[in-house]
């Protein structure tokens, strides 16, 4: 059951368990296969929500044979088992992350660089609002689109 090479790095950010993308996939029951075993290490290392086709350049160094269509399929799977989150920011790209902590992001509309925050009277002023207007606030995403201000 158990893959030989399933360790990575153990560790990055925060003390966050590098594999853990690859073990909510095998919780989820996802067949690992050595490639989708490289694509899910990519997006876990990943941190600016890359496109599909960033995930497959990255995931093409590591191992050749991997195909575009193949990182499609298992970005799709990983995206119906709930493990990533597609997002779009408003380009017509779907950008994938993992699943977890809830955050919102800031897309620098210059550089296309993409800011993660979290603001805790914001959150609660979504469900307010829902609330006000009589309902109860199931999912929400909130992306703003920023320019760096100009400092002369
Ligand atoms: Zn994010």
């Amino acid at each position: 059951m158990q893959d030989t090479e399933i360790n990575g790095p153990k560790s990055r950010g925060e003390g966050v368990v590098a594999d853990a993308l690859l073990q909510k996939c095998l919780s989820q029951n996802i067949r690992i296969t050595p490639q989708r075993q490289i694509i899910i290490k990519v997006i876990e290392e990943s941190e600016d929500h890359p496109d599909v086709d960033q995930l497959y350049q990255r995931a093409v160094q590591i191992d050749n044979t991997i195909s575009i269509a193949t990182v499609y399929r298992t970005v799709k799977l990983l995206e119906e088992a709930g493990v990533i989150e597609r997002l779009e920011f408003g380009d017509g790209r779907a950008r994938y992350e993992e699943s977890g902590e809830h955050h919102e992001h800031l897309v620098d509309i210059e550089t296309g660089e993409v800011i993660e925050f979290y603001d805790e009277p914001l959150e609660r002023m979504k469900e307010e609002i829902a609330n006000r207007m009589g309902y109860e606030l199931v999912d929400h995403r909130l992306e703003l689109f920023v320019r760096k201000k100009k400092t002369s």
